[in-house]
């Protein structure tokens, strides 16, 4: 106990806190270290900017030359050659689609596409009809031996905006923890990962109040983890009453309408982040019914009602 605690100071003695935030992904990065040097701590802080930076570049599918973008124009022509990296994250959501029947599903985007939150537009009818049947993650074969993606459906789009700024977080703190840091965190947007503490207490993580986003919902006391919230509220427009937002439910290709937020708690940022967005597509009942199923994730739901609802080890009394 005392050896720990002396192990503890010492770490901390020369160590001072920095932090630096840019713009990426479409959201605000922040990333935040105790070290004992300035210079490391901006060493570390340019490998995460340039990790995001080449993320984006790979995964985005707003940008022409990425390898999503790639695939996306040819690969329902014939197999596209990608990266391991790309392979194995689509193959991550595949096993994220596969447990949730499908509400998590990259190729939501064969109608997502068709949204345009900034000039407030939504498909119409006929979009919707013509390429509902395209999404499904089985119309998506991934060759992992040739290392290549092709589709079985001619209007197939993907989009990996569900899963992959989380990914992003977790190779942020791979580089963080490669370079010593046993204190700091990293978020991006909705998702946020913590290592270790805060000057030896826990961090304090607001979850965002849905309809007030200035306050918080609940403050949560956390160390050692990592938590994604999906939102309504990130990316939306109101018409004729109707909230039109980016989180759209597979089956109808509109935006999913039972809850306001999800947070979902658990080890790594890939998974929190896929998973508040397959709760949010899921909803209460059975959100909670697949949290309860997986262990070592938790959920804070915010429904319609703006009424709160938890997974059961985060609402066991004295937890
Ligand atoms: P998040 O804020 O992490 O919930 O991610 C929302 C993003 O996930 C959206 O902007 C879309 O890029 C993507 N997305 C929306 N609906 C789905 C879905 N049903 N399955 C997978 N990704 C989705
Ligand atoms: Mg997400």
């Amino acid at each position: 106990m005392t050896g720990s605690l002396l192990l503890l100071i010492s770490a901390f003695t020369n160590a001072q806190w920095y932090e630096r935030s840019w713009n990426a992904m479409g959201t605000r990065i922040h990333v935040e270290v105790s070290d004992e040097s300035e210079s490391h701590a901006n060493l570390l802080f340019d490998q995460v900017f340039r990790e995001f930076y080449r993320l984006e570049e790979s995964m985005s599918s707003y940008i022409d030359t990425s390898e999503v973008s790639i695939v996306n124009q040819n690969a329902a022509e014939a197999p596209v050659k990608v990266s391991r990296e790309l392979i194995d994250l689509i193959k991550k959501s595949f096993q994220v689609s596969k447990i949730s029947n499908g509400a998590f599903d990259i190729t939501y985007a064969s109608v997502g596409r068709y949204y345009d939150y900034r000039k407030n537009q939504a498909p119409d009818e006929s979009q919707i009809e013509a390429n509902l049947d395209a999404i499904d993650y089985r119309h998506v074969v991934v060759d992992e031996k040739a290392s290549t993606i092709s589709f079985t459906h001619p209007h197939v789009y993907i989009d990996l905006g569900g899963i992959a700024k989380g990914y992003a977080v977790d190779r942020a703190i791979d580089i963080l923890r490669q370079g010593g840091v046993i204190s700091g965190m990293v978020s991006a947007g909705g998702d946020t990962q913590l290592i270790g503490n805060k000057l030896g207490k826990p961090w304090i993580v607001g979850i965002k109040d849905p309809r007030r986003e200035e306050e918080s919902a609940v403050l949560l006391p956390l160390e050692n983890t990592a938590i994604s919230t999906s939102g309504d509220y990130e990316r939306y427009f109101i018409q004729d009453g109707v909230r039109y937002h980016h989180i759209i439910s597979p089956k109808t290709g509109r935006s999913a309408g039972e809850v306001q937020s999800v947070t979902i708690l658990g080890p790594d940022s890939t998974t929190t982040d896929a998973l508040s967005t397959t709760v949010f597509v899921l909803g209460v009942e059975k959100g909670l019914e697949l949290v309860e199923r997986l262990p070592g994730i938790d959920a804070i739901i915010v429904d319609q009602h703006r009424k709160m609802h938890y997974s059961s080890e985060l609402s066991t009394p004295g937890e």
